[in-house]
């Protein structure tokens, strides 16, 4: 057989930093309350669903996408707030957006910088790319170490500073004050993610614009959306076009594009429920907070993560498991995350029974 030659393994060809990586992990929520991955728990109301099903019938899907996604970008214009001199760029998920962003400034030397405990994928995606990553650790409480941060602004020279606001997995909201020093002391673009705006209440987007360098990442995934994979990134367009360049072409699908019009023409349903789960994580806040051994750090985002007793994180995680909730294990991180979990609010009566889980587990 011609074929049949003793070829390189990939160990030969592919890079050793990438050897070294696991790829994203996703548990399989089969039979389980599903509270790992920060999803809206709500469906749609069953007559918007069928005019929404109505819509995505019609779609010419035989056609490649508008490039641009012009009127999905006019509607989150309007519906987001975004400020007339800034320009968007479309992702499928904000995670390609990392990407995007990191591919275009990529090269010897450059450094992507966050703040750690954070979220994994910009640690991620600057490996995939050879870039180097400076992760900053947090204080205990999860506040930004300010002095820390200014310093390795200063050293490492960061050409993109990645600030998830609200944070995951920790779900605090940093001062506004620390953010503009941050933002004003970064030598390079500074991104505020605010993957969790929908739940907190301050949000950057309307200073988009004061600072050329500042951009800031939305997207609809954690507002009910998740299923269509479209994030948003919104800055000046001298650097949006940049940005551009790097962007494969078509990369949000016509469904994906119609889809979401359709869902932002009707966002006093997201907004709604959203309401919702801001109420209802205070009370599982509380409900947290009184169980004994229980810790659980404030929040201003759709999760919230505590502290169990020490050396039992792993443990009572697979007890939730066994109680039918799935939540999202921390504590093997070790360091701030020790003996951390983190569980996405449900409907009511899903965090009702995830405190029934917790409870048997503790
Ligand atoms: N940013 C943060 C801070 C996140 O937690 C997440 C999702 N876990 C994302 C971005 C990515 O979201 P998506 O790709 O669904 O838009």
């Amino acid at each position: 057989d011609p074929l049949a030659v003793t070829a390189p393994g990939p160990e030969h060809l592919i890079r050793a930093e990438i050897r070294e990586l696991s790829a994203y992990p996703v548990p399989s929520a089969r039979g389980l309350i599903k509270l790992d991955a920060m999803e809206n728990p709500y469906e749609w109301p069953p007559s918007l669903r069928n005019a929404w099903a109505e819509t995505l019938s019609r779609l010419p899907v035989n056609r490649y996408p508008d490039p641009k996604g012009t009127e999905l970008v006019t509607r989150l214009r309007t519906v987001m707030g975004v400020p007339g001199e800034a320009a968007l760029l479309l992702g499928n998920g904000s995670d390609e957006l990392i990407q995007i962003l990191l591919m275009a400034v990529s090269g010897p030397g450059r450094v992507v910088m966050a703040p750690e405990p954070g979220f994994v994928m910009y640690r991620m995606v600057a490996r995939w790319l050879g870039l180097e990553f400076v992760g900053i650790p947090l204080k205990p409480d999860f506040s930004l170490d300010m002095p820390a941060m200014l310093a390795a602004l200063e050293r490492h020279r960061p050409a993109v500073t990645f600030l998830a606001w609200p944070n995951n997995p920790t779900g605090n909201l940093w001062p506004r004050a620390e953010m503009e020093t941050l933002i004003r002391a970064a030598p390079g673009l500074v991104v505020v993610d605010e993957a969790y705006g929908p739940f907190a209440r301050d949000s950057f987007l309307p200073d988009v614009g004061k600072d050329s360098r500042l951009l800031v990442m939305r997207t609809v995934s954690k507002l009910g959306l998740a299923g269509l994979r479209l994030g948003y990134l919104c800055g000046m367009p001298a650097w949006i076009e940049e940005l551009d360049k790097v962007r494969l072409p078509y990369n949000i699908n016509v469904l994906t594009q119609a889809a979401a019009e359709f869902a932002l023409a009707h966002h006093g349903v997201l907004d709604e429920q959203a309401a919702w789960i801001r109420r209802d994580r205070e009370a599982l806040f509380k409900a947290l907070a009184a169980l004994p051994g229980v810790a659980p750090f404030p929040s201003e985002a759709n999760f919230i993560l505590f502290r169990v007793p020490p050396g039992r994180g792993r443990e009572i995680f697979e007890g939730i498991r066994a109680g039918g909730v799935l939540i999202k294990d921390l504590s093997g991180q070790g360091g701030l995350l020790a003996d951390c979990l983190r569980v996405t609010v449900g409907t009511p009566e899903e965090n009702t029974r995830f405190l029934a889980a917790l409870e048997a587990a503790l």
